[in-house]
């Protein structure tokens, strides 16, 4: 009886998402690309993602699969800046010109932000962390989604042309609701300007400049790579020098080294999300930011011990 219900619905539920309107299939490299891509696609896309979201996406290898979710689509959309390098294999071996770079449905979600830590091009990827070409983590200020979105926006209405006016209504929706949050976030961080921090990796430049926090330094001594005691000793000197308010630590990141120099300072241990659904609670991208800017306004209002 249930499962007959439960069959029933199913197929309702099938029938009703069984689309009149062509579906744009759109594989996104990272979590954050996905949800920029939802927010503006809304009901005209399907959206799948290659990075798994708790994983290091600098790290990452693709797996089988990956090569059919690419096959796939109609529309790719990658963070670029090297951070995503691996796709160009994935590219190559599905060899779609569309979703090539220059292609029709090829989106490097980087193009027009304005980069910070920019290295010459000549800076070769060492093995699986690349900031190679710029700093790769610009998704975390609020102020570049709106550059995001309109690259999509175009992207979408190049694959769909029929449907240009719900995308570009459905970015106005998500720019209004972003407005709003920014007001309040930049309130809620507005008292901490100048805080200095450490944080794990250099995932938050774009972040720190947006919300006026000085991350002073970086418990890896440099992307990908573990600290050796005689940095940690380094850190625990210039924090206590500097005054450093809080260990900012990604989810995917060993936690040991960040732990220890957090009491060894007597500061606190802070984890933020990098992604949109690295932690629980950050389910689409206002709720990322939403929970980094609640998280690190709660540890930073807090008495030192
Ligand atoms: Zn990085």
């Amino acid at each position: 009886m249930r499962a007959g219900w439960l069959g029933l619905a199913l197929a309702a539920a099938v029938m009703i998402a069984a689309p009149a309107l062509a579906a744009v299939r759109v594989v996104a490299a990272t979590t954050d690309m996905a949800a920029l891509v939802a927010a503006v696609g809304g009901e005209h896309v399907a959206v799948e993602t290659i990075v798994p979201a708790a994983t290091d996406p600098e790290a990452f290898e693709p797996r089988p699969g990956d090569i059919d979710k690419v096959r796939h689509a109609n529309l790719l959309v990658r963070v670029g800046l090297g951070y995503d390098f691996w796709l160009d294999t994935l590219l190559a071996q599905v060899g779609d010109k569309r979703l090539m770079r220059g292609g029709e449905g090829y989106v490097d979600a980087s193009v027009g932000i304005p980069l910070l830590e920019i290295r010459g091009q000549s800076v070769v990827n060492e093995g699986g962390h690349a900031h190679g070409v710029a700093n790769p983590h610009y998704w975390l200020d609020p102020g570049n989604a709106i550059i995001v979105t309109a690259g999509i926006v175009e992207a979408l209405a190049r694959v769909a042309p029929a449907e240009r006016d719900a995308f570009v209504t459905n970015r106005e929706r998500f720019l209004a609701e972003l407005e709003v949050r920014r007001k309040r976030w930049d309130e809620s961080l507005a008292p901490f300007a100048g805080v200095k921090l450490i944080a794990y990796h250099n995932s938050w430049p774009y972040f720190a400049r947006r919300f006026r926090l000085d991350i002073v330094d970086f418990v890896e001594p440099k992307p990908g790579v573990a600290p050796s005691p005689a940095h940690l000793a380094h850190l625990i000197a210039e924090g206590r020098k500097a005054g450093v308010r809080a260990i900012v630590h990604e989810p995917y990141e060993p936690e040991d080294a960040s732990r220890l120099l957090a009491q060894k300072l007597g500061i606190p241990f802070v984890r933020l999300a990098t992604s949109v659904g690295s932690v629980p609670h950050t389910e689409d991208y206002f709720a990322l930011l939403e929970l980094n800017v609640t998280t690190l306004a709660r540890a930073l209002g807090a008495r030192p011990q």
